[in-house]
């Protein structure tokens, strides 16, 4: 039996300004199954990035119930939800979002509780980034600064992995090799994927791709 990992029950997310009113998120609703790889696309300003935010609980929706897990995350402390989001989730984004001034090893400690170097330095060899702790990541290639970002997102063992165009910054081969590495960290390790794309050859390695539009998912999947 699988569980839902992710759960979006009429979920929406309203910015005023000035006087109009957007509606990023319009009424979601979303179960996803433990070991799933879903693919998000749609168009700019179609609410993708407010999604990933939310699921994430790095932004608040203004109405609905999100489940992470099978908790709620609106009935948590902050201090609940702080730590639900540390150990639960993993954040990949577009441009790496790497401390330049950290080492590459200092990076994928940095969301340690307890530092445990043995641990980073296992996941890095595991990316193929061994001989690399001690570079600044300016000194590395993109495609090897995110896999430094996949390491430092999974050094505390979510259960989700949230990408926002994670090979967006990449070109054709470093991208492809990221989207392995995130397809044998879903079907080995048993990593729940989301992904937001632009990149049709990155979707394809996803199990289910959602299409967004005007804050909203529409019918269909691959
Ligand atoms: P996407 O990632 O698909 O490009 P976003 O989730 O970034 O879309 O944005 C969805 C909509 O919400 C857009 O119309 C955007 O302008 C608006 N929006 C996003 N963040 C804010 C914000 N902080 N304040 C006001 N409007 C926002
Ligand atoms: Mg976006």
């Amino acid at each position: 039996m699988n569980n839902t990992v992710l759960e979006f029950k009429n979920v929406w997310k309203t910015y005023t300004m000035g006087y109009e009113m957007i509606n990023a998120l319009a009424g979601l609703n979303l179960a996803l199954k433990e070991g799933s790889f879903t693919a998000v696309m749609g168009p700019s300003g179609s609410g993708k990035s407010t999604f990933l935010h939310v699921a994430g609980i790095l932004d608040i929706p203004s109405r609905g119930i999100i489940k992470i897990n099978g908790k709620e995350t609106k009935k948590l402390s902050a201090k609940e939800q702080a730590r639900l989001r540390r150990d639960e989730i993993g954040f990949i984004f577009q441009r790496f979002n790497l401390m330049s001034q950290l080492t590459v090893l200092e990076n994928v400690i940095l969301p340690m509780i307890k530092e445990d170097s043995r641990k980073a330095k296992k996941i890095l060899d595991s990316l193929g980034l061994n001989g690399k702790y001690n570079k600044l990541p300016g000194q590395l290639s993109g495609g090897e600064q995110q896999r430094v970002a996949i390491a430092r997102a999974l050094i505390n063992d979510p259960s989700i992995i949230l990408a926002d165009e994670p090979t967006g910054e990449l070109d054709t081969k470093n991208a492809d090799s990221i989207m392995q590495v995130l397809q044998d960290l879903n079907r080995k390790e048993g990593v729940s994927i989301v992904m937001v794309t632009h990149n049709p050859a990155s979707a394809e390695f996803a199990d289910e791709i959602l299409h967004m539009s005007d804050g909203n998912f529409l019918n269909g999947s691959k």
